[in-house]
């Protein structure tokens, strides 16, 4: 039991469990193996109202808090399937949040709706071929002609960058200014001009992850959103939630990878023995499972200071760079104790190994996290 959830969203996190076993579950592996989540996964999520828990009712949400999200984060770090759970919260915590949080009225009143039953599915496009953690670096530009933007640019490793409905563009509307020259443009996947290329990556199996290309793409100025050359501040700002997420999933994939582990090892024998009995493994467990439980305590503070409003950049950067290496390690240390067959398919205990080694990349670098970390405490720098 955690000491932040309450009982209500102890019963959300039971419901969604029991859908996902239902549902979700048996189907993964066919998904990993198809190289993609069929869209009526996403809106098996809509009609049970998962997508939108923290939208607000009038753009067809539950307008419940933060917590609810956070919860989606941790239940679906355990699907065993780190691409499945992109592929949903790539949707939720990156395209939905920009829109709720940042949109005006009339793109929230298009898009929201149709994004919390499934229906529509998004996705943030802000990396580039050239420009990745450097986020002002980059070369995607949105001209002003008239009541259009036209766009030229191109993106990379866009998750649910080829199927998605929408695609949520950074681009530079002012080249003179570095960051403050960023704004977010909502662009309709079947504008003309946006064409999007699959990419074949090393895990995350059941998320497309796209490479966009741009071309003279005419996009009405009433698709921008919030205000001209904020777009930087509005990403900066939805980083702190991103990494939240990130961290929350990592941990309970830890939590998850441990419990699994701990089955195989009370079934498989050597000289003998349960390899359960022996001690160097015992301790191994013990250490990883410290770490996990420290893990959770940090995240879930940070849950809490986040749905009461606090600004917690710093803590979720400390997070996800925690939670990240953490899981690497422990995604490691676990298929160890599987042996040989720790390397097979047949054990997920493989796929979770290479799942887990883009958390330290994705969402900002480790090294990135460090800087930032490095600027707050070292410099007094304040975001
Ligand atoms: C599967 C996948 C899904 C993704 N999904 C999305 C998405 O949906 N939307 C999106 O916009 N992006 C997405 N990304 C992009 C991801 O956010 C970037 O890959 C990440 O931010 C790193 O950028 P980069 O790949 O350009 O690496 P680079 O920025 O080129 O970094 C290369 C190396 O240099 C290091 N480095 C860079 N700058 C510094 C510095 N100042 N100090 C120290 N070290 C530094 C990095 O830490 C890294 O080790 C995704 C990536 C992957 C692989």
């Amino acid at each position: 039991m955690s000491f932040y959830y309450t009982e209500e969203q102890e019963l959300f996190r039971k419901s969604l469990q029991d859908f996902l076993k239902k549902e979700i579950l048996p189907n993964i592996d066919q998904w990993e193996e198809e190289r993609q989540t069929p869209r009526f996964a996403w809106q098996k999520f809509g009609d049970m109202g998962f997508l939108g828990v923290d939208v607000s009712e009038e753009y067809g949400g539950s307008g419940l808090d933060f917590g609810y999200h956070a919860i989606m984060a941790e239940e679906l770090g355990k699907t065993r399937s780190g691409g499945f759970g992109a592929a949903i919260m790539g949707h939720v915590s990156l395209a939905m949040v920009y829109l709720e949080r940042f949109a005006g009225h009339e793109i929230k009143q298009k898009y929201l709706p149709k994004s919390c039953t499934g229906e529509w599915i998004g996705c943030l496009a802000v990396t580039e071929p050239h420009a990745g953690s450097d986020v002002a670096g980059i070369q995607t530009k949105a001209v002003r002609d008239g009541d259009y933007y036209i766009i030229n640019g191109s993106k990379t490793f866009i998750t649910n960058g080829v199927y998605s409905d929408y695609l949520i563009v950074a681009a530079k509307t002012n080249p003179e200014m570095k960051s403050g020259g960023i704004s977010l443009i909502v662009v309709d996947r079947d504008t003309e001009g946006v064409s999007a290329t699959k990419l074949k990556k090393l895990g995350w199996h059941a998320s497309d992850t796209g490479e966009i290309a741009l071309q003279d793409v005419r996009v009405p100025v009433t698709n921008l959103i919030g205000d001209e050359n904020m777009g930087f501040y509005y990403i900066m700002q939805n980083f702190a939630l991103e990494r939240l997420v990130l961290s929350l999933s990592a941990t309970t994939a830890c939590e998850d990878a441990l419990g699994y582990t701990l089955q195989y090892m009370n079934e498989r024998k050597a000289f003998g023995r349960k390899i359960n009995k022996f001690q160097v493994l015992r301790h191994r467990i013990a250490q990883l499972a410290t770490e996990v439980e420290r893990m959770k305590i940090f995240n879930h503070n940070i849950v809490k200071a986040y749905s009461e409003g606090q600004m917690v950049v710093k803590e979720c950067a400390m997070a996800k760079l925690m939670a990240t290496e953490l899981s690497d390690k422990v995604m490691t240390e676990c298929l160890q104790c599987f042996g040989g067959y720790g390397f097979m398919e047949e054990y997920k205990i493989a796929r979770m190994f290479r799942d887990s080694r883009l958390g330290t990349i994705g969402g900002g670098t480790s090294e990135i996290m460090c800087e930032i970390i490095a600027k707050m405490v070292m410099d007094d720098v304040n975001y």
